[in-house]
């Protein structure tokens, strides 16, 4: 492999179209080659390591290269490559990780549905929603609230979810069955002489207002990251929650909880609802389900959705819906070792005590930056946002490239941070397994590459 890295790196542009990526910034400067990857650290083409303080892609939870992970896989696929789970086909190990899975969640949780994406377990999440409401005659219901700066996916409805503009762009979407509300994000949407409470209430009046003007009749459920993680990490103000849960109960709209990041002990424990006191009716979770290993996702579900799919089934036959490689057994078995892992390594309880130091170590080398208007977050996972003028709370010009700058600064000191630039934040979500002294080496280069931009 190594003889060929050259022309690999040169081939790239050639013959690939990457995911979420400048076509201009490849063919200036080629791919980011990743050659292997152990802990909290990826290795690239020149050998050089890096410490990955966004794990892959917000998912890596047990970290890189876990033997045990690799011989689950093994295994599985030795027994069995693949089959289907239609038509009631099924296999041990998705029976077995279903119930692994409803012991951790939310006790309201009852079912699971497997897939293979964040995007897909949105999307069917949608399709759940359409499905239960007209089983039961409630045939309009089909609207969707999110909102701003939430991030639900890329496939067609689940970008529609996604509230950043950047994911519509050229695109005919955001498609009309979503109806958007406000980011709960006091510091860039609260209005001067506004308290947190105020704020909050506020939130809550749009979205009742946006519902007596849509009509309840006419709205399924609403979306929410119980933290939004790409569009800024951004937790609501205290008492959000609770309120927003008793206006949508009010008016019979479901509560999808995306738990796509915030699962799997990001926040210090199972699931950001269990943080957040969210009691939804549906939960979407991928990447940390098998930490990146194996695409995979599950939607929880309550009884009381089961209950109405089961009496729709006497009357229609099947649920049509369902994906080639829904429960596939060798994703399955990676999700039951990493779940083990996780449990044997008390890694929900690392994750909140290497949180709480990652936080404490943030706020004491970078909390009074001039140029550093919040740390948000919790848990393993952190928003440092950027400001231009602090007083005014001006925010960065887009134009300056700020985050990215930070990101690149960072990158060259050894240190993998994810830029957020429409939000002017730095994202930081690493692998649960990360060390003190790793968190140390990111704060200190964090530090660094801030003062080095701003
Ligand atoms: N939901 C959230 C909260 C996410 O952060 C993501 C991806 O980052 C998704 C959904 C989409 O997941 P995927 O990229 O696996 O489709």
């Amino acid at each position: 492999m190594k003889e060929n890295m050259a022309s690999l790196m040169a081939k790239d542009a050639e013959v690939l179209l990457h995911p979420a990526s400048s076509i201009t910034a490849l063919l200036a400067n080629g791919p980011d080659m990743i050659t292997s990857a152990k802990g909290s650290t990826v290795t690239d083409a020149n050998g050089r390591e890096l410490l990955d303080a966004v794990g892959g892609l917000w998912c890596v939870n047990v970290g890189y290269g876990r033997k045990e992970l690799a011989d689950a896989m093994q295994q599985a696929a030795q027994q069995i490559s693949y089959y289907h789970t239609f038509s009631n086909a099924s296999n041990p190990w998705q029976v077995a990780l279903a119930e692994k899975l409803l012991s951790k969640a939310p006790e309201q949780m009852t079912k699971i549905f497997f897939g293979s994406s964040g995007s897909d377990a949105n999307d069917t999440i949608i399709k759940l929603v359409w499905h239960y409401f007209a089983l039961k005659g409630q045939h309009s219901k089909t609207k969707m609230i999110a909102r701003e700066q939430g991030y639900h996916g890329t496939s067609i409805s689940t970008a529609s979810l996604t509230g950043l503009g950047g994911f519509h762009k050229e695109f005919p979407l955001p498609l009309d069955f979503v109806l958007r509300t406000e980011c709960p994000h006091f510091y860039t949407r609260g209005k001067a002489g506004e308290t947190e409470e105020q704020f909050c209430d506020r939130l809550i009046d749009e979205v009742a207002q946006l519902i007596e003007r849509e009509g309840a009749e006419n709205i399924g459920a609403f979306f929410a990251e119980p933290i939004h993680a790409a569009g800024g990490v951004i937790e609501p103000p205290k008492g959000y929650y609770p309120k927003l849960q008793s206006l949508l109960k009010a008016n019979d709209i479901l509560l999808v909880a995306d738990e796509v990041v915030c699962g799997y002990g990001r926040l210090g424990k199972w699931f950001g609802s269990q943080v957040l006191d969210i009691k939804p009716d549906f939960m979407a979770t991928a990447k940390g389900l098998t930490s990146g290993y194996f695409p995979m996702s599950a939607v929880f579900m309550t009884q009381d959705i089961w209950e109405v799919m089961k009496l729709g089934s006497e009357k229609l036959g099947a649920f049509s819906h369902g994906y080639t490689y829904s429960g596939h057994p060798i994703g399955a078995a990676v999700a039951l070792a990493n779940l083990e892992i996780i449990e044997k390594e008390g890694l929900v309880e690392l994750a909140g005590e290497t949180g709480r130091y990652l936080h404490e170590q943030l706020q004491a080398e970078i909390g009074d930056h001039p140029h550093v208007a919040e740390i948000r977050g919790r848990g393993l996972i952190a928003g440092v946002q950027l400001v231009a003028n602090k007083a005014s709370k001006l925010l960065p010009d887009p134009a300056e490239k700020w985050p990215l700058k930070v990101a690149n600064a960072c990158r060259e000191a050894g240190v993998i941070v994810r830029p957020l630039p429409s939000v002017g934040t730095i994202a930081i979500s690493p692998p649960l397994v990360i060390t003190r002294e790793e968190v140390d080496q990111l704060v200190s280069v964090l530090k660094q590459a801030i003062d080095s931009v701003t």
